[in-house]
């Protein structure tokens, strides 16, 4: 620790924070609380320079370390007790190349500044559902969203990368790496930049569709079956759908965010009303908008902190039997207002990147969200046994239905198959890593092989 220390103070622009220091708990501060992470320091770089240059200390001297972007991890494994933090937040540069339709997007930035940044520019980047979480940390491992169907996962995107490997290197990612970087995350260094695609797109139709909640279970079940059937009509790539059960003031309703990404608002106004009349409708909110806008509304529906965690098992479809333990647990769900229920989708037509990954759930699926979240201790025992409770009904489903992969980030690292999950990929995924990290510097990373 002396040595970093010393580095620190020859390097005066680098901020850092030990637990003596007065920003240490708000730099400390995640999504999911957990009071028992103390690093030891955090270390906050802005450049590429300046992290290799506290990697090379770190990894000569065998100190443990963490990468942390927007905090997100609902296992909170972006800090580690005792570890060092490298916290990637001051690196949140946008570098525009429209002519190229790409950007160069800094490691740390929050998905909403990337989204505003790039609406100066009318383009849009596939993103996350909930615009609080770090760009990079989402688009590394999967990336699910709202745009996927139309421009693909958050791996998809990724055509560039600057990375520290572990002997502190900066290094231009080949091919070879990309290809592990998109699905393998963080495994073989720290990701200063990614270059990532952008999609002109000045205006959506965007919104919250909330049906009546006395409707809830039949509700669903409607809009399940008429979802179903508009998807074997075919459904438009323009169209993303992110279905979740949430607590209002008047009680638990479905509510469907409804992102229309085409500038044909007026077949937006058509499918509008054919989405609103799957199940009895209370409210909607769409209304046209841009995507930034449309962001910084859900962003006001998710809470910053809370304690928790999620289950996020994947099925093929939603079958009737796995509608129907929604239905029975949904009525169950706890009324704090934090706790919610969603439904993520790769459709079967989502465009994939010809590019190389090792990102291998590319058949058809959905990833149900049971987060069983609250702001306070007092109802936390409750609420997880909630969560417990649905997901034990859901596993205990036809396992046929069942995909054999888990996704990385929404699981806890205990629970995780990584031959399994990477199947075929599993190989050059482990022939990478030794290459690169053959001591495995990067122990912290989501993947661990
Ligand atoms: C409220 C909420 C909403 C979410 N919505 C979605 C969603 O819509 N779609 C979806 O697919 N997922 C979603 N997630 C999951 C989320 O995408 C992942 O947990 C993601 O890894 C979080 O990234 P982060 O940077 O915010 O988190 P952090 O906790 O900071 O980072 C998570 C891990 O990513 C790695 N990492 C991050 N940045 C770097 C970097 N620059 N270099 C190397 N490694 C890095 C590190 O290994 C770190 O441990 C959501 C999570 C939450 C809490």
């Amino acid at each position: 620790m002396d040595l970093l220390r010393k580095f620190l103070a020859e390097n005066s622009h680098i901020q850092f924070a030990a637990s003596d220091s007065p920003d240490f708990a708000d730099l400390c501060s995640a999504f999911i609380i957990n009071a028992t992470k103390k690093p030891s320091l955090i270390v906050r770089p802005r450049s590429a320079e300046d992290i290799s240059g506290l990697v090379s200390i770190l990894t000569t001297n065998d100190i443990p370390f963490t990468i942390r972007g927007g905090g997100h991890d609902m296992f909170g494994r972006s800090q580690v007790d005792g570890a060092v933090t490298i916290d990637m937040r001051e690196i949140c540069h946008v570098h525009v190349d429209s002519a190229s339709k790409t950007a160069r997007v800094g490691g740390g930035i929050i998905s909403m500044n990337l989204l505003k940044e790039l609406e100066k520019h009318q383009m849009v980047t596939p993103h996350p559902v909930t615009p609080s979480v770090g760009y990079v940390g989402w688009a590394i491992h999967g990336g699910y969203g709202l745009l996927s169907t139309k421009y693909g996962l958050g791996v998809d995107q990724i055509v560039g990368a600057t990375v520290v490997d572990a002997n502190g290197n900066i290094l231009e990612a080949d091919e070879r790496m990309l290809t592990v970087i998109r699905g393998g995350g963080g495994a073989v260094g720290v990701i200063v930049e990614v270059k990532t695609k952008i999609y002109p797109l000045d205006q959506v139709l965007a919104g919250a569709i909330i049906y009546q909640p006395s409707e809830l279970v039949t509700g669903f079940r409607d809009f399940n079956t008429n979802f179903q059937q508009a998807k074997r009509d075919g459904f438009p790539p323009e169209l993303g759908i992110y279905r979740f059960i949430m607590n209002g003031p008047t009680g638990k309703a479905q509510i469907v965010l409804f992102l229309w990404a085409s500038s044909d608002i007026s077949e937006g106004q058509k499918w509008l009303s054919t989405v609103s009349s799957w199940a009895p409708l209370g409210m909607s909110t769409v209304a046209p908008t841009t995507i930034a806008a449309f962001n910084e509304v859900t962003n006001s529906m998710v809470p910053k902190i809370a304690y928790g965690t999620i289950h996020a098992p994947i099925f093929r479809s939603l079958t009737p039997e796995v509608v129907d333990v929604i239905g029975k647990h949904a009525l169950l769900q706890p009324n704090n207002p934090e706790v919610l229920f969603g439904i993520h989708e790769l459709r079967a037509d989502a465009p994939m990147s010809s590019n190389g990954s090792i990102f291998n759930a590319r058949q058809a699926h959905v990833l149900i969200e049971i987060i069983p979240i609250t702001g306070s201790l007092d109802t936390l025992y409750e609420t997880m046994a909630w969560g417990q409770n649905f997901n034990d009904a859901l596993l205990a489903t036809d396992a046929a239905n069942r995909l054999s992969c888990s996704y990385i980030p929404l699981n806890p690292t205990r629970d995780l198959e990584f031959k399994g999950i990477y199947g075929s990929q599993y190989e050059t995924l482990r022939e990478i890593k030794t290459e690169l990290d053959p001591d495995n510097k990067f122990k912290h990373a989501l993947v661990q092989l």
